[in-house]
């Protein structure tokens, strides 16, 4: 290909590009370039595989480009702006319910109709969606050393004007500009105690600190630094072994860290920011005060290390008892994140309430719900008896209440299990061979456990705060 050619590789351009899958074959997918940067001499491109997660957007050398079918961007509207939405692959479901039913055990659903509760599934036009929960620190604010706030408070913005949302995320309207950048992936690699994270998606991280190959975060504080030699000298200074706040569950080597956003401001923001990396699907928000941190932590001879963490509104109107949530990468297909729900619904269960999570969930999270809401429905189907040689019986309202998953939720995980049968009049949860084979070889696999013995943890009531 001639240098010429390339050259006419603009932004908004379409055309395949050679990528390798995860079976390790090469594969041409359409892609759109969303970026061109010229290094001495030698063009990239960052592309954006439509109908791929956004996380496997990348830099491209020329060479990866398939010029004979590129499609230009139509003259009047440049690039579609879709608000960084186009990435979102419709995930697959967890895996094939079989309709071939092997009959074990059926459960009545009482009362017979399901029609009040299916009314509230869908609800119309869903309740107002208020985006958020990712807040992030004052990006490009003037640091006051070279170290990028040696000084304790230089990444705390408490002390500051009362902050106001961050101008380019999905807040804004023009977004012309702005989403081409917010769209690109910024931070090559984080260093994280003895981890390396490749971001998936863009953080607002302050702009000087973008063009590092790495950047250094204290595992402890999450103070983030441009170099091994100011984290070194963090280091000496820095005496926190565990996330801040109150330590509200141990068993074992996992704990959870309960930190309110308002007092441990700086801790949350930059949590944020470490989160963001690998969230694409809420918008960003300075404010941290109504919000809650749970920080899971795994504990070994050196301190607590991160493991993930979820927010939670300190008072939600609309039974969200999950804001954001994240299993870093290292810890990812472990169990982990199914711990994590596990928790916020044992958090829900102190405070006498049912919960969801903050929609829309990413591709990721709602794989992990669909596993969690199944498995923990199962379990309790599956363990109540027959009485008199009677089909045993539930309602949803009682399934509701002993796992605390809005009953929403519960309908639709029934639905998804494809559970629910219409039988003489009545309702009734068929469980097959196939189902229930499936969820035992399952939990087997789930050793991970939630222990509630363990939880010290006395709930609040934000409402009668006043002021957070
Ligand atoms: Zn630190």
């Amino acid at each position: 290909m001639a240098a010429t050619e390339a050259g006419e590789v603009i932004e908004g351009c379409r055309l395949p590009v050679l990528r390798r899958n995860q079976d390790n074959e090469d594969e041409w997918p359409l892609a759109e370039i969303l970026s061109v940067k010229d290094i001495s001499g030698k063009k990239l491109f960052y592309v954006h595989y439509i109908d791929f997660n956004k996380r496997l957007d990348e830099w491209v050398t020329h060479d990866r480009l398939d010029l004979k079918k590129i499609q230009f961007p139509k003259k009047e509207a440049k690039t579609p702006t879709k608000n960084g939405l186009s990435g979102s692959r419709p995930s697959s479901p967890e895996r094939e319910v079989k309709r071939k039913v092997d009959i074990v055990s059926t459960v009545s659903l009482v009362p017979a109709s399901l029609d009040t509760a299916q009314a509230s599934v869908f609800p119309q036009n869903g309740s107002a969606r208020r985006p958020l929960a990712v807040a992030a620190a004052q990006p490009g604010r003037k640091r006051k050393s070279s170290c990028l706030g040696t000084d304790e408070d230089s990444q705390d913005s408490s002390d500051g004007i009362p902050s106001a949302p961050r101008m380019t995320g999905s807040l804004v309207s023009d977004r012309s500009h702005d989403d081409i950048i917010t769209r690109m992936k910024n931070i090559e690699c984080i260093e994280l105690g003895r981890h390396r994270l490749k971001p998936w998606y863009f953080s607002p991280y302050p702009q000087e600190l973008t063009a590092l190959p790495v950047l250094y975060l204290c595992e402890f504080c999450l103070k983030y630094v441009k170099s091994l030699k100011c984290l070194q000298r963090h280091l000496t200074k820095c005496n926190l072994r565990h996330p801040p706040g109150n330590e509200i569950y141990r068993k074992g080597t996992i704990s959870f860290f309960e930190i309110d956003g308002r007092k441990n401001k700086t801790y949350s923001q930059n949590l944020c920011l470490l989160a963001k990396c690998f969230l694409d699907h809420k918008t960003l928000y300075y404010d941290t005060d109504p919000f809650l941190f749970y920080v899971m932590t795994e504990y070994d001879s050196k301190g607590f290390h991160i493991v993930g963490y979820f927010s939670k509104e300190k008072e939600s109107t609309e039974d969200y008892n999950v804001a954001c949530i994240l299993t870093l990468p290292p810890y990812q297909r472990r169990g982990y994140g199914k711990l994590l729900i596990e928790f916020s619904y044992e958090l829900s269960k102190v405070e006498g309430k049912t919960g969801t999570p903050e929609k829309p969930l990413s591709d990721l999270g709602l794989l992990s719900y669909r596993s969690y809401w199944s498995q923990t429905i199962l379990e309790i189907l599956m363990s109540l008896k027959s009485e008199n040689g009677e089909r045993p019986q539930i309602t949803i309202n009682e399934i509701s209440e002993i796992t605390s998953v809005k009953k929403e939720d519960v309908i639709s995980t029934l639905q998804y299990l494809n559970l629910i049968n219409y039988y003489k009049g009545q309702y009734i949860l068929t469980l097959s061979e196939d189902i229930v084979e499936g969820h035992e070889r399952a939990m087997l696999k789930r050793i991970l456990r939630i222990d509630s013995k363990c939880m010290h943890f006395t709930p609040k009531d934000w409402s009668k705060r006043g002021k957070w």
